[in-house]
């Protein structure tokens, strides 16, 4: 297999670039034959004309040319192509996979937009708030709730109930002092604070 490779030259005061040679090593110099005005072209040499080298060296022997790296067509095996091969194809599949994934990214991050969405509305907040926004907001919530209960369980507290003559009677309705009522006593299932909280005060006007 030919080989090509650049000797590079010495630079000249006058050039505008590097001058070098073109190195065709490993490959039988060819001519064509063409007619009698220009009898014998030269492939190679018509190549470093339109490359602008300096010249070309053709050669059946190997060339090492001490500056360049000719590894490449050392391992040129038939094992190193397969493995590049596979290589190639092995990068096709990974830039599928990853446009697939692409893909997915785009279609969670809408149903995430849609999520948080119904999640803003949940907590009666702008649809604009950011996830920080919405954590707080949840938090307050929970705040409320609980200082809710707490106020709940001192007022159920307050009217709790006691065994008074056979019956039970709420504590703070009947103002319940040790062993008598200051008021007339009201019995524990009739407590209007206690019916109020359980959502009880439909209560018709003659009652
Ligand atoms: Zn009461």
């Amino acid at each position: 297999m030919a080989r090509l490779q650049i000797l590079e030259l010495p630079e000249g005061s006058s050039d505008d670039r590097p001058p070098f040679v073109l190195v065709v090593d490993e490959s039988m110099p060819q001519r064509i034959l063409l007619g009698f005005d220009n009898p014998i072209r030269d492939y190679w040499q018509d190549i470093a004309d339109k490359i602008g080298a300096r010249a070309v060296i053709v050669t059946p022997e190997t060339v090492e040319i001490p500056a360049n790296d000719t590894s490449a067509y050392l391992c040129e095996s038939g094992e190193a192509v397969r493995s590049r091969a596979d290589e190639t194809q092995g990068r096709t599949a990974e830039a599928l996979r990853l446009a697939h994934e692409r893909t997915d990214i785009a279609r969670d991050m809408d149903r995430l937009a849609k999520r948080r969405n119904e999640l803003a509305d949940a907590l009666g907040i702008d649809r604009l708030r950011d996830w920080d926004d919405m954590r707080n907001a949840a938090a307050r919530l929970r705040q409320e709730r609980d200082a809710q209960a707490l106020a709940i369980g001192r007022v159920r507290d307050l009217h709790r109930p006691v065994e008074y003559r056979g019956t039970s009677i709420c504590v703070e309705c009947s103002a319940f002092a040790g062993s008598t009522t200051d008021n007339a006593p009201v019995a524990y299932n009739q407590c209007g604070t206690l019916r109020a909280l359980n959502g009880e005060t439909e209560r018709s006007p003659e009652e």
